[in-house]
């Protein structure tokens, strides 16, 4: 094994420790497991006990609970004892932040705790202090003091623990040396471990999460390569991305940040935390996990070992994107192009253009562009036979573009057989040529002719595809490749599903497309959903929002305000919920801003982590307005803080008119 994968080219989970969490086994290859937390009051025994219930039977093999203080955690016990009692065994896990005392309690009788090493023994103060040498390792002395009798409870009790790092709520100490950043988590993450492994315990879970995949991703490949080289051993990982929202864009950051991590086998047990109720999280755990049932025949066809694979993928701490040149709007430092794939239509006309992004309106005979509109429509044999908006092109099969009127508009795509005849005619400026990456059972055309072709065509944009069940190792193998080769045309990554549900499709969609962009391969994407069911017609609207939705998770491209809201818990102040419908409803128009709408004060304010507003409840009925990690309205009546925020968007020139930004 080379830094933080076992391989990038097939599918190999990492080996890690094995951890017991009651009778539950992680780690160790055993199966990934899913879990959740509940939103309900802790004290309220048993309307947490009916959640945790619903939970369990929507698949949940961990559920966790918060405790606030000890009077939560010795309400643990209640639960505990009434779940058994209604013949409910999942083991439970008591949510941890600043108060070691309830750890203590909790760890005595549930069978895994989670501390945040953010906040178990420091009290967040958002000041970068200056350390010293000396005081730094008095603070590693302090923090000793107080996790050590925690370790020895939980070695006594056979209880599991999880160090929990969040990139919102890393230590002032942590903050001084080594910033908000992926490395900082990790040093948070050792700082408790070295702590745990002094006093020769070992049943520990990690996790790195982030709202942004991006840097979850960067923290917990990080991570895995400081325990292998500091440790000589890898603890299971527990993988998530917090704050994630709600809804499509919820489930889209969700797949992306876990997803990609799983591609490469690393993860034991993964959560989804939705700003929805708990249960509603664990279909989607189950359509994330679901994909890693995987056999050894599935893996990529042997393809041959391509060296410093590893310099390739960004990042272990930074971001890089392969270097493409442009070919009209494509590659280059042009944001990735989105192409409708509406090949499936009998007939395309001007209405259709409304469900990926444009309204005609017949009184102008102009159109509306929105900010999520397509750049290129894959129309397959259907021509069309209306105006077009000056923004959008289109793509044909070879015969249809021989026969197409507009050649400034429209433009080819060949397969690699029509690429490689010289007989045919091409566009002198813009192809689009299919390439199959390691397809399993592909016919194999002369591939090292297709390469030498393409490096001298700077016409030519490279359509990436595969059937291979392991169709992100496939593709990166490619892009490896392509490297390899200095071959560096833009390259657009197909995706097609022929999943049964949207949902699945999604997911399938957010963790091919989104862990190779992540990583800064890819300059457009194409979604393809084939059902089963031939005559299911797709939902292009959807699957246009799902294209946008993948680009602004992976921060290639940024179309629409984006939201970043705590799951709620027992400490959460209002309803979480409607507080985000209601936000959102008056702010999803501001392209760019990330609004966070956090459930407590307690821990809101860290987590909401590079927001640019902040809505925090402080109270019962009260909200707290910040601006970055400032506070700018304190304890504003709830019904009438959405109104301030508006107002303080307004201040602060980020506020523009519904009216003026146009929704389609
Ligand atoms: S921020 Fe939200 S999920 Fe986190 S502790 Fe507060 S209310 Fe609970």
């Amino acid at each position: 094994m080379e830094l933080y994968a076992e391989s990038l080219t097939e599918y190999k989970r990492l080996k890690t420790l094995e951890v017991k969490v009651g009778d539950l086994l992680i780690g160790n290859f055993h199966p990934i497991r899913i879990q959740t937390m509940t939103t309900t009051d802790t004290m309220d025994t048993i309307g947490t006990v009916e959640q945790s219930i619903r939970c369990i039977e929507a698949g949940a093999e961990l559920v966790r609970i918060t405790a606030p203080s000890k009077k939560e955690a010795e309400n643990l016990l209640n639960i505990k004892n009434e779940l058994h009692k209604r013949g409910y065994f999942t083991p439970l896990v008591a949510d941890i932040h600043f108060t070691p005392n309830a750890a203590e309690i909790a760890a005595r009788i549930v069978e895994k705790v989670r501390v945040n090493p953010g906040n178990y023994v420091d009290k967040k103060k958002f000041e970068l202090l200056e350390y010293s040498d000396a005081d730094y390792q008095e603070e590693i002395e302090r923090i000793r003091n107080r996790f050590t009798p925690l370790i020895k409870i939980c070695k006594e009790y056979g209880t599991a623990m999880r160090i929990g790092t969040n990139h919102g709520s890393l230590s002032d100490r942590i903050m001084s040396r080594y910033g908000d950043t992926p490395i900082g988590m990790v040093e948070s993450a050792m700082e408790f471990l070295r702590i745990a492994e002094s006093e020769n315990y070992y049943n520990i879970v990690l996790s790195m999460k982030s709202s942004n995949p991006q840097v979850m991703v960067q923290a917990y490949r990080l991570l895995i390569e400081n325990m292998q080289s500091e440790l000589g051993h890898c603890y299971p990982l527990h993988l998530g991305v917090t704050e994630a929202g709600d809804g499509e864009d919820g489930r889209i950051k969700s797949a992306i940040g876990i997803g990609t991590l799983l591609e490469d086998g690393i993860g034991d047990t993964i959560r989804v935390s939705l700003t929805e109720d708990s249960e509603f999280e664990l279909p989607v755990c189950k359509n994330i996990i679901k994909r890693y049932e995987r056999s050894e025949e599935d893996n990529t066809p042997s393809v041959p070992p391509i060296k410093n694979i590893y310099q390739l993928i960004p990042g272990i701490t930074e971001r890089r994107t392969r270097k493409s040149f442009p070919i009209k709007n494509i590659g280059g430092t042009n944001v990735p192009v989105v192409i409708a794939d509406f090949h499936k239509k009998d007939k395309i006309s001007r209405e259709d253009l409304k469900e990926i992004g444009y309204k005609y309106n017949a009184l102008t005979d102009k159109w509306n562009i929105s900010d999520m509109a397509a750049d290129y429509i894959f129309c397959g044999n259907n021509q069309v036979d209306f105006a077009l908006p000056g923004t959008l092109k289109l793509i044909y099969n070879y015969e249809s573009w021989k026969s197409s009127d507009d050649k400034k508009k429209c433009f080819p795509i060949l397969n690699e057989q029509q690429y490689l005849d010289e007989s045919i005619e091409k566009s002198s400026s813009l192809n689009f040529v299919m390439l199959d990456c390691y397809s399993k059972n592909y016919p194999g055309f002369d591939k090292e002719k297709s390469f030498k072709k393409i490096k001298n065509d700077n016409a030519s944009v490279l359509c990436l595809s595969t059937e291979n069940k392991n169709a992100v190792q496939s593709v990166r193998r490619m892009f490896f490749e392509l490297n390899e080769r200095e071959i560096e045309n833009p390259a657009i990554i197909i995706c097609d599903s022929e999943k049964d549900t949207m949902d699945e499709s999604l997911i399938h969609f957010a963790i091919e497309a989104g862990a190779l962009l992540i990583d800064g391969f890819g300059n457009g994407i194409c979604l393809g959903d084939h059902y089963s069911d031939k005559d299911k017609i797709p939902n292009y609207k959807l699957m246009n929002s799902i294209a946008f939705g993948i680009l602004q998770a992976s921060r290639t491209r940024i179309s629409k305000t984006e939201f970043i809201s705590c799951p709620s818990c027992g400490r959460t102040l209002f309803d979480l919920q409607e507080t985000t419908a209601k936000v959102r409803a008056v702010t999803h128009h501001l392209k760019g801003l990330k609004i966070a709408i956090m459930g407590c004060i307690v821990n809101g304010p860290g987590e909401m982590a590079d927001a640019d507003f902040g809505y925090v409840g402080s109270g019962p009925g009260k909200v707290t307005l910040y601006k970055g990690k400032e506070v700018v309205k304190r304890n504003v009546p709830e019904n009438v803080a959405v109104e301030e925020l508006i107002g303080l968007l307004k201040e602060n020139q980020v506020w523009v008119e519904p009216a003026l930004s146009m929704s389609l």
